[in-house]
């Protein structure tokens, strides 16, 4: 099997059980230390229910996002520009950066939009910076995606859990129960994956950044590490968009599609 990452050939390396039923095999790629399964013919079954029951971490996890995306985008970007949360699920966390006055749309593929209705993004919008929370790990051609995305931005903040290596035949992010992560990597792969589209890449904790901006490694650290500072002292000059957004909503035109 050829990696999805660096088209190298990989090696099987251990075999899962999927969805509690289907046994599968996963690849490692000794050059780009990417790992996949095979092949995945089990998503439409994965996917009936695109938000898992057992995500009890759904609201936390997108608070804890929106401190450190938003002391990322006042200290390294233009805060009064347009960003797009792609596969955004619910719409969540468009929702939450659009309170504190982030102007943020919504975009997926796969999930309904609950709380972001009417703030959908329309390609060919310019787009400051994409955030991509728990989005690479369901890819199955990680990089083909990553491409896309670069068309519609320079730019990339995402989560990802990094890969421990030596490789174990079980780790809790592997979550086969679900059938939905599929694509794993270690820093290596990203760094990888970075360099083939001409972007540097900086990670602290599971938070990693694509970008073409002079940015240190240091800063992105510093800033990830005192978001929660930063956060408290950025929210006075914060201005919410909930009154505005009510008022955008009550006229929106294509009401009857959000
Ligand atoms: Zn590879």
């Amino acid at each position: 099997m050829k990696c999805q990452v660096c088209k190298k050939e990989c090696e099987e390396i251990f075999e899962g059980i999927i969805l509690g039923k289907y046994k599968v095999k996963y690849y490692f790629c000794k050059n780009c230390e990417h790992l996949q399964t095979e092949s995945p013919y089990w998503l439409d079954e994965a996917y009936k229910e695109p938000i898992a029951a057992e995500d009890t971490g759904i609201i936390q996890r997108n608070l804890n996002n929106r401190v450190i995306t938003a002391s990322i985008l006042s200290c390294f970007y233009d805060s009064d520009r347009k960003f797009l949360d792609y596969a955004g699920g619910w719409g969540l966390f468009v929702r939450l950066m659009r309170d504190i006055g982030f102007d943020f749309v919504w975009e997926d593929k796969f999930s309904q939009n609950l709380f972001a209705r009417c703030f959908e993004y329309t390609s060919g919008s310019k787009i400051e910076l994409i955030t991509a929370f728990e989005v690479l790990e369901h890819l199955e051609k990680p990089k083909e995606e990553l491409e896309n995305m670069f068309k519609i931005s320079s730019d990339i903040l995402f989560t990802q859990d990094i890969l421990p290596l030596p490789i174990k035949r079980s780790w809790w992010y592997y979550a086969p129960q679900s059938g939905q992560h599929i694509s794993f990597y270690t820093n290596k792969t990203l760094d990888y994956m970075a360099e083939a589209f001409g972007k540097k890449h900086f990670s602290y904790r599971e938070y990693h950044l694509f970008t073409e901006k002079e940015i240190e490694q240091n800063a992105f650290e510093e800033v990830v590490k005192n978001s929660a500072h930063l956060y408290l002292q950025n929210a006075v000059d914060y201005k919410s968009k909930i009154a505005s957004d009510m008022e955008y909503v009550i006229n929106c035109k294509n009401k009857v599609n959000c």
